[in-house]
């Protein structure tokens, strides 16, 4: 129980880092993800908050011997390793020039970090939170479930017959850059530089460009009324769920978790997506549930955690939920 794992997310925007053992977090350091110099400030960036976490929890960094990695993906496999291929942290991978300031096509986590650990656990940050689900959530006895954020970037993670689903790459189930339609005239480019992508469509980003606001303030004008924003939301919502009867067609999943910013106004989704979802070819989506995770608020948390954590101590989690009174993050920001 003493043990102590370093947990890591890594977004487009902020990376995370925890350090917790059987009981619970010791520390939460977060900081910007940083975007110019060498492909591995990253990687560096990593360390150098594991030291000011391992500082604040005043303990020996080379006590920390196994590190989950969750990331906004996609991965791919290199002679070195596997490299991070994430279109909005490495510029040089955009088709059309973007504003993220440097050339990098990759970000190379496991060449940099695997020396210095034991174990390094690497995956999706939406199949780190279908684990954090399976460990902690609405996952626990459900063999064939789906978990799917809609926030900034539209990701899935599934477990199939009880087996996680990650694929050559751990890029399974990608449900964001997967086609929603086959014509392509007008539609805005997805981050990746493909179109007809269902992140590009129905994601935060795509709600704000449509109506030409924060997505925020798009639901709030919803709320007050408003047609535009009515007519925004409802497509979005739409093609998001033609997405979800996409991936329950190919996976027969029995449940959906959603997660992610936009479900926070799930009383105005949910709604709209049971109209389209359950009309859909009934054999294949009747019966399947669709619900927001309870761990919601938690799931960055407990995403690249759950990747690593030693199986004698997920009773102990699931009994004190040390999640909901973790250790206020420190944010080097501030
Ligand atoms: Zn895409």
């Amino acid at each position: 129980m003493d043990q102590v794992l370093a947990a890591v997310d890594i977004g487009g925007t902020k990376i995370t880092v925890s350090l917790i053992n059987g009981h619970g977090f010791l520390a939460k350091i977060r900081q910007l993800t940083r975007k110019t110099g060498e492909n591995k400030v990253v990687p560096q960036q990593i360390l150098q908050l594991l030291d000011q976490a391992c500082q604040t929890a005043r303990i020996n960094r080379k006590e920390i011997k196994e590190i989950g990695i969750s990331a906004c993906g996609p991965f791919a496999k290199t002679s070195h390793g596997f490299v991070l291929k994430a279109a909005n942290l490495c510029g040089g991978l955009a088709k059309e020039k973007k504003d993220i300031p440097n050339d990098w096509t990759e970000i190379p986590l496991e060449q940099e970090l695997k020396p210095l650990f034991s174990r390094l656990e690497l995956v999706n940050d939406a199949i780190s939170s279908a684990v954090a689900e399976k460990h902690f959530g609405s996952g626990k006895n459900v063999d064939n479930f789906v978990y799917v954020t809609w926030s900034t970037g539209i990701g899935a993670g599934a477990y199939v017959d009880g087996h996680l689903v990650e694929g050559k790459n751990k890029n399974g189930t990608h449900l964001g850059h997967t086609f929603i339609t086959t014509s392509f005239a007008g539609l805005p480019q997805c981050g990746c530089g493909d179109y007809g992508h269902v992140e590009s469509l129905v994601a935060g980003p795509a709600i704000a460009r449509d109506f030409g606001a924060s997505t925020a303030e798009v639901f709030e004008k919803y709320r007050q009324g408003d047609v535009k924003a009515k007519q925004v939301i409802e497509n979005a919502t739409h093609i998001l769920t033609l997405g979800l009867v996409n991936i329950t067609c190919i996976l027969d999943s029995e449940l959906i978790i959603m997660g992610g910013s936009v479900t926070k106004n799930w009383d105005i989704v949910y709604p709209l997506i049971k109209k389209t979802f359950y009309t859909s070819f009934p054999p294949l989506t009747q019966g399947v549930g669709i619900i927001r995770s309870e761990l919601a608020d938690y799931i960055g948390d407990l995403a690249a955690l759950s990747l690593i954590m030693p199986v004698a101590w997920i009773k102990g989690w699931q009994q004190h939920r040390p999640w909901e009174n973790a250790p206020i993050t420190i944010n080097l920001d501030e």
